[in-house]
């Protein structure tokens, strides 16, 4: 890999040379065929991986743009949705909602933990919601959401299930297909950005919507939306040889190939592979000290948030890190100082994670907390290829 950082930062991740190879290849015209070839292939491997039966958006933006694309086109001014936080990224879709006049209600868990159910069920019993955001995995903390126990208990009750993916994508299962105990329970709408378990460069907002989802967009006629309005790419994403606004070429490139090596390393086994890497992270950083915010039930397995133990200065051990390459993210909100953030998703390798580990012990013990790093890499190593 031509990269001289590990970039393990809740995205962007790792680029590998496959990728920025694609990333590099000569800009076409939009309307070339030998582009459209290579769009057309990229909406289908992303259809394939949602196993979606509706329709797929690959445009310009980031993830952002793909939760204002998923909401606009199902929810309007005045009706209700309700938002299941995690964390930072939960908390942007009452921002979302308000920019667009949405009646928003949130039900938020301590930073670390999750939503009850129970109350997620007692919510939507109460009003009347025309759906409910589920943030898969907060970037901010580390939570993985259970999906298994939230999309029966919305479907239910008739709302839409907004899935924000961003950093789950390619990584956690997310499967339009699957149905959540009832033959009509299903995910209706799941979107993504480009630079996180997906592993491609930073611009591209990925979104996808079933039918139902479609359905929902028809019956609201106009919105306030002309870029993120569906209507607009549903004929694009059909027939990539039309125009409605110039797709970013050069990452469509590498989107493509990025969806290639998802595909060809297989979903399934993408999910173990990452089930495993978050858990000998965590368990390999435990012998250091640093504790998860949340805890191994409730963690996801593409990103840590790592509490740092007594005097510990953020900014220094992050700063030394970089110095050695190894490249880490600060924390949010009321955690900044007090946690790290450590992405291990998309074409991240167990080898850079062990690389990792063993130079956080190395800082640890150059500031002068002592610290046993090989027992830390022998403890990753366990878990690591142990549960794969
Ligand atoms: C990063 C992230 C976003 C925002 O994506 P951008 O590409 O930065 O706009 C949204 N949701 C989650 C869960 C994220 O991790």
């Amino acid at each position: 890999m031509r990269n001289e950082d590990m970039l393990l930062i809740p995205g962007p991740t790792p680029v590998v040379d496959s990728i920025y190879d694609a990333l590099a290849s000569e800009t076409r015209s939009h309307t070339d065929p030998r582009f459209v070839e290579i769009y057309k292939r990229a909406i289908d491997q992303t259809k394939e991986m949602f196993q979606t039966d509706g329709e797929v958006f690959v445009i310009a933006g980031s993830g952002t743009l793909a939760m204002e694309m998923a909401l606009v086109n199902t929810v309007a001014a005045g009706e209700r949705i309700l938002v299941i936080s995690h964390g930072y990224f939960g908390d942007r879709f009452i921002k979302l909602g308000e920019a667009f006049g949405i009646e928003v209600d949130v039900l938020q868990s301590e930073w670390g933990e999750r939503v009850n159910v129970e109350d997620v069920e007692n919510e939507l019993s109460k009003k009347n919601y025309k759906a409910v955001t589920i943030t898969h995995g907060d970037t901010s903390t580390g939570v993985v959401a259970d999906l298994d126990a939230l999309v029966p208990v919305i479907k239910k009750h008739g709302a839409l299930v907004i899935l924000d993916g961003v950093v789950a994508t390619a990584a956690i299962e997310e499967d339009m297909s699957k149905c959540y105990g009832h033959p009509d329970y299903k995910i209706d709408i799941v979107l993504t950005g480009s630079q996180k378990a997906i592993g491609v460069p930073p611009g591209l907002a990925v979104v996808a919507f079933n039918q139902s989802a479609l359905e929902i967009r028809k019956q609201l006629g106009r919105i306030p939306a002309y870029y993120t309005d569906i209507n607009n790419w549903i004929p694009i994403m059909n027939d990539p040889s039309k125009y409605f606004a110039t797709p970013p070429v050069n990452l469509i490139y590498a989107y493509a190939e990025g969806m290639r090596l998802v595909l060809e390393e297989g979903l399934e086994n993408r999910y173990i592979r990452h089930t495993a890497y978050g858990k000998a992270v965590r368990a390999g950083l435990a012998e250091f000290g640093m504790t998860a915010l949340a805890e191994e039930g409730v963690a996801a397995s593409t990103l840590s948030c790592i509490l740092y133990p007594e005097g510990i200065d953020d900014a220094a051990f992050r700063g030394e890190l970089a110095k050695k390459g190894v490249i880490l993210a600060g924390s949010l909100a009321h955690l900044a100082g007090k946690a790290f953030r450590i992405g291990h998703m998309g074409n991240t390798t167990e080898q850079m994670l062990e690389k990792a580990i063993q130079l956080i012990g190395q800082t640890l013990n150059e500031s002068g907390h002592k610290v046993n790093t090989q027992k830390a890499i022998e403890r990753f190593k366990e878990i690591m290829y142990a549960n794969v």
